[in-house]
């Protein structure tokens, strides 16, 4: 579990990378031994994990070169390879190579209260054995902008705000297009680069929307981005996408099904299970009857477990360690203060409790 913080100097890209290697050098290794056992065990025939990091490198370097020499910095400074740093920042890209199905994780919400500051929030799912693998990290640019976001060690973003009053969430999606996008070995535009593109130069959801909605993905994902003037909306990257969907009567609800019109057609998180579904329609609910005023009301709303995948998730213990799988961290976003409000585990609070039965 983690709640560590660092807030970098103020520095170019690859100089910022090496002194943030230097500091975790041992958990940015960590994070590349974790993310070679995850493929290994979620692929269902070999999977060669050092061919797939070094065409992570290539793209990045290709389409993010900014983001590239920061990469650079941080393997130098960590003792490591480049790629295995890149193969971090492409790990979503890289599981769905190995894998194009997987877990259904991760529940977002916006909610745009009147006369009060956007209230935006999510749990993020993902491995137990990944419970010490992330931070809250801050970075001021020479220019003045900042940065603050929750990510892995070695990854450039996740969730997080910026100075201008743009925070960005981010939920895994599946489109039956994926599986062709890497079945030639391409690999896109990583989606954790576009999450910390929109950080670095964002202004607005507008902007943002421009952002990610350029460059060709092969990983499904959603960007959710809020801005402090009350814009919303959820960018759903898919290949041959993307699909849009705004907040509707002040609140947009995010889980990891396909809800623009665009991407319904070809998701495949039916295929996975139905805890999507099941988060979304008791977020939706949950909402209907009162806007949520502040991220406590959010919070509140997510402590939900059910048998069958709650809000609020807690790991299946009956199955290989390697795969347990919960919620690692709530986050909440004030765009308007541009702060982060980071709590380890989910809404609940607790790691490993039993999953009562709540309707
Ligand atoms: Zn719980």
């Amino acid at each position: 579990m983690s709640t560590t913080t660092f807030t970098s100097s103020v520095l170019a890209p690859h100089a910022r990378g090496v002194e943030l290697g230097r500091r975790f050098a041992g958990e940015i290794a960590d994070t590349v031994a974790r993310y070679r056992t995850l493929c290994e065990t979620r692929a269902r025939g070999p999977f060669d994990v050092d061919l797939w990091a070094a065409r992570a490198w290539t793209t990045i370097q290709r389409v993010a070169p900014g983001h590239a020499d920061e990469i650079a910095g941080i393997a130098e400074g960590a003792g490591l390879p480049v790629e295995a740093v890149a193969s971090i920042n492409a790990r979503t890209e890289i599981l769905v190579a190995a894998n194009p199905t997987g877990q259904t994780e991760c529940s977002t919400v916006i909610a745009l209260p009147p006369g009060r500051p956007p209230v935006a929030v999510q749990t993020w799912d993902w491995y137990d054995a990944m419970s010490d693998g992330w931070f809250t990290w801050t970075i001021p640019f020479p220019d003045g902008r900042v940065v603050q976001t929750v990510t892995e060690f070695g990854m450039l973003a996740k969730i997080g705000v910026n100075d201008r009053g743009v925070g960005v969430m981010l939920n895994m999606l599946h489109h039956a297009n994926d599986a062709g996008a890497v079945a030639g070995g391409e690999i896109g535009h990583p989606v954790h680069l576009l999450s910390r593109a929109i950080l670095d130069d964002a202004a607005s959801v507008d902007e943002a929307v421009a952002i990610a909605s350029a460059p060709p993905t092969t990983a499904s994902t959603s960007l959710t981005v809020v801005d402090d003037r009350g814009g919303a909306v959820t960018i759903e990257l898919f290949p041959g996408g993307p699909g849009l969907r705004l907040a509707e009567d002040g609140v947009l609800v995010r889980t990891n099904h396909f809800v623009s019109e665009a991407g319904r057609d070809g998701c495949l998180a039916g295929t996975i299970g139905i805890s999507t579904e099941l988060r979304r329609d008791h977020l939706v609910a949950a909402f209907a009857e009162r806007l949520p005023q502040s991220t406590q009301d959010v919070y509140d709303a997510m402590t939900h477990h059910l048998a069958d995948g709650g809000v609020c998730r807690h790991p299946l213990t009956d199955t290989d360690p390697v795969l347990w799988h919960r919620t690692l961290a709530t986050v909440g976003i004030d765009a308007a203060a541009r702060t982060l409000d980071v709590h380890e585990n989910g809404p609940c609070g607790h790691r490993l409790a039993p999953v009562e039965q709540t309707v």
